[in-house]
Order: structure tokens, then C-alpha cells, then sequence
């Protein structure tokens, strides 16, 4: 095993990163904790002494891909049975799981948590000293402590974490499982992590939470999620704020008006609706209906001209009828959503759908969100055709691998912009005149 190479003393690690941003944000935690007690980065699996992989429960179709790379890395363990492969992230906190992941995968080292990542160091010394397997997912509900290291890949763009945790119990989703309690950030901490992002060059920051409007809620200062938008509005040459994810219950037109009047607050709602239907979103434990979704998007509409909403919808809900599934193309059509990510609903365990007698086959799910994508695909080309002619500002991130002198760039809409201009201009605002719609991405050219 090469712990002792030129490449640290500790030897050389590689992270596989599954889901959501946060699970991205924490990926970039575990490599800035690692590499401050003296490992470094390897470039890919073959090189590395310690693979880890951060997962993704949310779904079955991110658990079976976890599964199936777990497969592939057994030849790794061949290659040098030195090698340590570790397992954390969200998967290993369901219940049971840990013992389900050893017993498909027995050549897993250690199977770790989502609660204390700043203890990883200490149970990868606890592996090499012949403690393996290790199965340690700590405590879901831990305050993580501030001033963790981290490792960002450099950019304009970055993620801060406002709220850990969930507990709204929708009665379809693993998160407040395997995330915990909900923990905010003091409001000092994160305008200090924001001041020192922008003196590294960042302009556009994301907010994370998995429900940002529940920040504050917990705290003993009295601080809501519109007085933190405010405070970081005022922070010099933070150009864009982003935001993400919104629950639509605790979405009302005081928050609407927050992100008009702020001017660094992206004019973007991303606005998960799940279902259309009623019936539907009261199984699901929403708490809120149709018509509430329906009239805050008609508000964001007028208040915020131009303002682009996107959503996340589940399709083949247990006991999800022809006429619910219509109810939700009925509200799609209404709301002309600019982006959606759709899934079929897929059971958790432990969650309260899963043990619903009336689960939808699989193959009515597929169809139904075969029907949905296609009416949402039109409804979004169209929102698109109807920018031709604006001239947003875009943050040009990189030029395109596949297109040379073409750089990706984002509008506040969130909207992807592909433009051609020449190099040098990675991580700076531009505007563009959008010339061209496609359903996922706008066309345009650089305006002097
Ligand atoms: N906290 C965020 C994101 C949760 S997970 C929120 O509340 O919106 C991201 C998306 O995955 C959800 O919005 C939902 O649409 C989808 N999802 C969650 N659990 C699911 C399940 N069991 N089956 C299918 N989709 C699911
Ligand atoms: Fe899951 Fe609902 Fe919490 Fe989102 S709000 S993470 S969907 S329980």
C-alpha cells in the first residue's frame, strides 16, 4: 500500500459523490478534513488508498447505483488488499442498512454517517488498525461544529449550508431519517463563511437546506430566512444569492416580496409541488393544497415578471388514481413550470407510504410519467421560445467540454445559456441577447 509515497504521508484518497448539493457540500467538507490530516487527493479510484463513497437514499435507483459501484470497486480490494473502502452519506443511516450494505458488499472496510464527518479521520485510523469492518454512523442529529475545513474546487460559485436536517415527515421521503433534526447555522457563522467566500473571488452563493424556510425556527436569536436573505444582501460583491429547497407551505407572498425587493436574491422559485392533487398531497403529508400552490405561483407571476418556477413532482403515489394523475397535469398546464424534475415515486423503508396497501405498478408509474414529461418538455420549450430577444446577465462559468469556445453560463432564472466567446471570460457577468430556444437550454451572443 502506498501510505508512505510522495503524495502525503497518509496516503491518497478518492471521493464518489451521489444526490443532492448537500451531499456535494459534504464531499467537499470530508476532502477539506482529510486533507488537513495529511492525506491527499488522488486523481481517480486506481490511485487511491481510500475510496469513499458519499450516498444518496432518496431513491431506490441512487441506492441500486451505490450497489452496483460497489460491485466494480471490489477489484481495487484485489488489486491491494490494503486498499480501505468506505461507505457513508445517507444510505448507511436508514435503518438496518448498515448490516444490508456489509452483508452485499463484505469487502466494505468502514460504513460511516451523515452526523459527525469531522470523526472520519479518527475511524480511518481505527480501520488501519484492524478494525474492519467498522460500522460507526455516529448520530444523525449532531450540531456539526463550525470552522470544518473544506475543500471547493475553484470557481465564482458556491454552497453554504444554512439548516441541517428535516422534520416534516413527508410521508414519502427518507430525509428526516438519515439527515436528523433540524439544526440551523447562526447567523454570525454564516455571514462569516459568506464574507470569506467572496475575498476567495465568489460572486454567486447557494443557501442550502431542505427546507431553507424553516431557518431560524430553532434559534434562540429571533431570525427568520427573510432576515438572513437580508443580511447577505449587504454583503460587498456578493453578486447572485440562490436558494434551495423551498417548502410551498411556508412559501407566502412576504416571501415573494423579500426576493423582489433584494436585489442580489436570483429571481428563481424553485417551488417542489409533488403532486397536483388534493387527495394526493394530503397523503403525502404536505400541508398544503392545490389551490394554495396555484395562487402562489399566479402572485410570484405578477409581483416578478420574468421570474422563472420549477418544481419536483412524484408520479404513481400510492393510491394515485387516472383523475389525481390529471389533477397534476391540470396544475402543470396552469402554472407553465420553466423546469421540472419528475420521479416515480419509489418506496422507502421505514416511511409511512411504503406501508400503503395501494402502491401504483410499475409500469402505470412509467407511463404516467411518460405523459407528464412530454406535456412538460412542450410547456417548457415554449417559456423558452417566449425569451428569444432578452438580454439577461449571464455568469459565464467554463467553456463546454464538448463545444471549444463555447462557454455554459446561468441567468438568475437559472436558466442555461450556451455562448460563444473568446477564452478568458470563465467566471464573469456578461450580457447576452438570447437568440435561440431549446427545452433544456437558451442560445446567445455576447453583447458589447
Ligand atoms: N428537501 C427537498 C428535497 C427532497 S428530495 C424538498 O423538500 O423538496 C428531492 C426530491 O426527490 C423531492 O422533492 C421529491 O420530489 C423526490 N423524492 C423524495 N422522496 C421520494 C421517493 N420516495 N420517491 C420518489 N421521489 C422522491
Ligand atoms: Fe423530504 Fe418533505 Fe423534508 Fe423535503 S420537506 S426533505 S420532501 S420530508
Amino acid at each position: 500500500m502506498a501510505m508512505h509515497s510522495e503524495f502525503g504521508p497518509r496516503g491518497r484518497f478518492h471521493i464518489q459523490t451521489y444526490g443532492c448539493q448537500m451531499n456535494e457540500h459534504d464531499s467537499e467538507v470530508l476532502t477539506g478534513i482529510l486533507e488537513a490530516s495529511g492525506y491527499a487527493r488522488a486523481p481517480g479510484p486506481e490511485e487511491a488508498d481510500i475510496i469513499l463513497l458519499n450516498t444518496c437514499a432518496v431513491r431506490q435507483t441512487a441506492e441500486d447505483r451505490v450497489l452496483g459501484e460497489l460491485g466494480r470497486l471490489k477489484i481495487h480490494k484485489y488489486r491491494d488488499p490494503g486498499v480501505i473502502l468506505a461507505i457513508g452519506g445517507c444510505m448507511p443511516v436508514e435503518e438496518g442498512a448498515a448490516e444490508r450494505i456489509l452483508a452485499r458488499a463484505p469487502h466494505v472496510d468502514l460504513v460511516f454517517g451523515t452526523g459527525d464527518l469531522h470523526r472520519l479521520p479518527e475511524l480511518l485510523e481505527r480501520v488501519r488498525s484492524g478494525q474492519s469492518p467498522l460500522i460507526d454512523v455516529g448520530d444523525r442529529d449532531t450540531v456539526r461544529p463550525e470552522g470544518l475545513p473544506r475543500r471547493r474546487d475553484p470557481g465564482v460559485r458556491a454552497w453554504v449550508p444554512i439548516i441541517y436536517g428535516c422534520e416534516n415527515f413527508c410521508s414519502y421521503c427518507v430525509v428526516p431519517y438519515v439527515r436528523g433534526i433540524e439544526r440551523s447555522r447562526r447567523p454570525v457563522d454564516i455571514l462569516e463563511e459568506v464574507r470569506g467566500l467572496v475575498d476567495e473571488g465568489v460572486l454567486e452563493i447557494t443557501l442550502l437546506g431542505q427546507n431553507v424556510n424553516a431557518y431560524g425556527r430553532d434559534l434562540e436569536e429571533d431570525v427568520r430566512f427573510p432576515d438572513l436573505l437580508e443580511f447577505l444582501s449587504a454583503v460587498a460583491g456578493l453578486k447572485w444569492i440562490r436558494y434551495t429547497t423551498s417548502h410551498p407551505r411556508d412559501f407566502d407572498h412576504g416571501m415573494v416580496d423579500t426576493v423582489a425587493d433584494l436585489e442580489p436574491v436570483c429571481n428563481h422559485f424553485h417551488l417542489p409541488v409533488q403532486s397536483g392533487s388534493d387527495r394526493i398531497l394530503r397523503r403525502m403529508n404536505r400541508g398544503y393544497d392545490r389551490d394554495h400552490f396555484l395562487e402562489l405561483a399566479t402572485y410570484i407571476r405578477e409581483r416578478i415578471p420574468g421570474a422563472s418556477i420549477t418544481t419536483d413532482v412524484i408520479v404513481g403515489f400510492p393510491g394515485e388514481t387516472e383523475a389525481d394523475f390529471q389533477d397534476t397535469l391540470d396544475l402543470f398546464r396552469r402554472v407553465g413550470f420553466d423546469g421540472a424534475y419528475s420521479f416515480a415515486y419509489s418506496p422507502r423503508p421505514g416511511t409511512a407510504a411504503a406501508d400503503y396497501p395501494d402502491q401504483v405498478p410499475r409500469s402505470v408509474q412509467k407511463e404516467r410519467l411518460a405523459r407528464l414529461n412530454e406535456l412538460q418538455y412542450g410547456i417548457a420549450l415554449d417559456r423558452n421560445r417566449s425569451r428569444v430577444g432578452d438580454t439577461p446577465e449571464v455568469l459565464l462559468e467554463r467553456p463546454s467540454a464538448s463545444h471549444p469556445g463555447v462557454y455554459r453560463g446561468r441567468t438568475a432564472t437559472n436558466h442555461l445559456v450556451l455562448v460563444e466567446g473568446p477564452p478568458g471570460l470563465e467566471g464573469s457577468f456578461r450580457t447576452v441577447e438570447i437568440f435561440e430556444a431549446q427545452t433544456f437550454q437558451l442560445r446567445g451572443r455576447l453583447l458589447p
